[in-house]
């Protein structure tokens, strides 16, 4: 299916799209779009007035692309109470109805796929190819929800011990949801969330993230369009005040929470409050081990795509590299010379491998770290600056031989900044991998299937890819152990997160 247009994937048709569909100063409340009330003039304080907009950028130049207003309690209640008031109904439609609006968001999102595209590229700083990938998995995700949910029986029979009991289990959705995602994956990570919900039967509260809602606001035009009922979705464009009214409201009854560990343990505690049902997608600092029968230069693409695609701004990046001290001189050379010949630029422009970090704040996060390996005096093999240009350009970056005891080997940069080792064996590569807070995802990179398999068994981790990295499919399960989070998101088990079993018992 073709669905790009070559003329429409550019930075003055993304903006076009922004100025002419992108709704700046609204909530999606209750089926419609609700403007935010600026505080007053003559009463607000400057402080006020500040807290309630915010400044959407294009990540290439760091300008200003639009202002948006942000909601503020008033909307997170009037929100509640209409997913609340949506919830007896929605719960109760046919599964097969509930499925056709989901497949009915994908066709709308494949219909507008370059606006999609064009606004993720301008707002994030992606490079269109990845842009174009994300947008996909989205609409992907909604078809396999939809298919899901129509799959799942009504009810089960489980068998029992006593011959004159019938037990029956069936499935309910878990309530009323509050969703909240970051920046780095607009779309894909609401998706993730919104998909099994609504598949589920629960109404929603989301919060996309403030720094990418021109890509994310989106979703309410869909939403209208495909006349889903009133109240099902409510779209809530703010900042962490938002996040914290919606994740403390005692009408909530799960929270889907996808963002830094930092935060996740703010809502952790925040979601005590009334014992809500809760998943949590953090933070990673996944390993990809190469092996010493690895084919070096398929290792050397897989390490670039496994810390460089989207600037190194994943969960999932493979940020620790763990080469067998046989290969590592030959893989090094490699690497460098590949890493040196990436093309860094313009998200719009075809040629661009890497684009720009998504805010000047990120940037200001990956120089820290830069300014840290300096002070710890780490050898870097490239990289290790910002680009002297405008924008939130930071360069791909690789030191060798970190110790364990580094702050970058044990904390999550989220950047383009890969940090290596060298292992004698794989029992001490398996311990290095296992190294860590954080236990999200590895790769591993090895001529030996069986052998790459029997590490993977051994890897903390949730999702681990072999000669292969960071594909992620609608079936499969996504989330880690350790610190990196609670629950799955995907596969079946992302719908089980928005359900739960029931269990009916008579005597016959
Ligand atoms: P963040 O934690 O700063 O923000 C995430 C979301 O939480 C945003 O929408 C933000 O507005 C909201 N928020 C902020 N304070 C809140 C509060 N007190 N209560 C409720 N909500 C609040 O994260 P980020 O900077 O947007 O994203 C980067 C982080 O996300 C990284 O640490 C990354 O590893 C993690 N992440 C994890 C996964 C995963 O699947 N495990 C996926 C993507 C990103």
């Amino acid at each position: 299916m073709e669905m790009t247009n070559a003329n429409s994937l550019t930075r003055e048709s993304a903006i076009q799209t922004v100025h002419d569909e992108v709704m700046l100063n609204a909530a999606y409340i209750d089926g419609k779009w609700m403007t935010i009330e600026a505080p007053a003039t003559d009463t607000a304080d400057a402080d006020s007035y500040d807290s309630n907009h915010d400044s959407s950028y294009d990540s290439n130049s760091g300008t200003i692309i639009a202002t948006t207003r942000l909601c503020t309690k008033v909307q997170v209640e009037l929100a509640v109470n209409a997913a609340s008031a949506a919830y007896p109904s929605w719960s109760q439609t046919a599964v097969s109805k509930r499925a056709s609006y989901l497949n009915a968001i994908a066709e709308t999102m494949e219909q507008q796929f370059d606006k999609l595209v064009g606004l993720s590229v301008l707002n994030n700083g992606k490079p269109i190819e990845e842009a174009k990938i994300d947008v996909s998995d989205a609409i992907a995700c909604y078809r396999y929800y939809a298919n899901l949910i129509t799959e799942q029986a009504t009810w089960s029979e489980v068998s029992t011990s006593e011959s004159s009991i019938r037990l029956l289990k069936t499935y309910a959705p878990v309530g009323i949801c509050a969703l909240i995602v970051p920046w780095n994956f607009p779309m894909v990570t609401t998706a993730w969330k919104l998909a099994p919900a609504l598949a589920a039967g629960c109404t929603v509260l989301l919060k996309p993230s403030e720094v990418t809602l021109l890509p994310e606001l989106m979703l309410g035009n869909i939403l209208s369009a495909i006349k889903l009922p009133k109240g099902v979705v409510n779209i809530l464009p703010g900042a962490a005040e938002v996040g914290a009214a919606m994740t403390c409201h005692p009408l909530i009854d799960k929270i889907s929470f996808t963002g830094s560990n930092a935060v996740g343990e703010k809502v952790m505690s925040q979601a005590a409050k009334g014992i809500k049902d809760i998943s949590l997608e953090l933070g990673g600092k996944s390993a990809i081990v190469v092996c010493a029968d690895a084919d070096i230069d398929h290792a050397c693409d897989l390490i670039i795509g496994g810390i460089f695609t989207n600037a190194g701004q994943i969960c999932s990046a493979t940020s620790r590299l763990l080469v067998h001290e046989s290969i590592a001189q030959s893989l090094f050379d490699t690497l460098k010379v590949k890493t040196e010949n990436l093309q860094i630029g313009d998200g719009f422009d075809t040629d661009t491998q890497m684009g720009p970090l998504v805010s000047e704040q990120q940037l200001n996060q990956v120089k820290k770290y830069f300014d840290i390996a300096t002070a710890e005096n780490l050898t870097c093999l490239t990289g290790g600056e910002v680009l002297n240009r405008q924008g939130y350009f930071a360069m791909p970056t690789i030191y060798t031989n970190v110790p364990v005891t580094s702050r970058l080997w044990t904390e999550e940069v989220f950047g383009p900044v890969l940090v290596s080792q060298t292992f004698t064996d794989h029992a001490e590569a398996i311990a290095l991998a296992n190294d860590s807070q954080f236990a999200l995802a590895a790769s591993i990179v090895s001529a030996d299937e069986t052998a790459a398999v029997e590490m993977a068994l051994q890897i903390q981790a949730g999702h681990i890819w072999i000669n292969e990295q960071q594909i992620v499919l609608p079936e499969s399960g996504w989330g880690g152990f350790k610190q990196s989070g609670i629950g799955r998101e995907l596969g079946v088990d992302g719908l089980s997160a928005y359900q739960k079993s029931k269990h009916v018992l008579f005597s016959h």
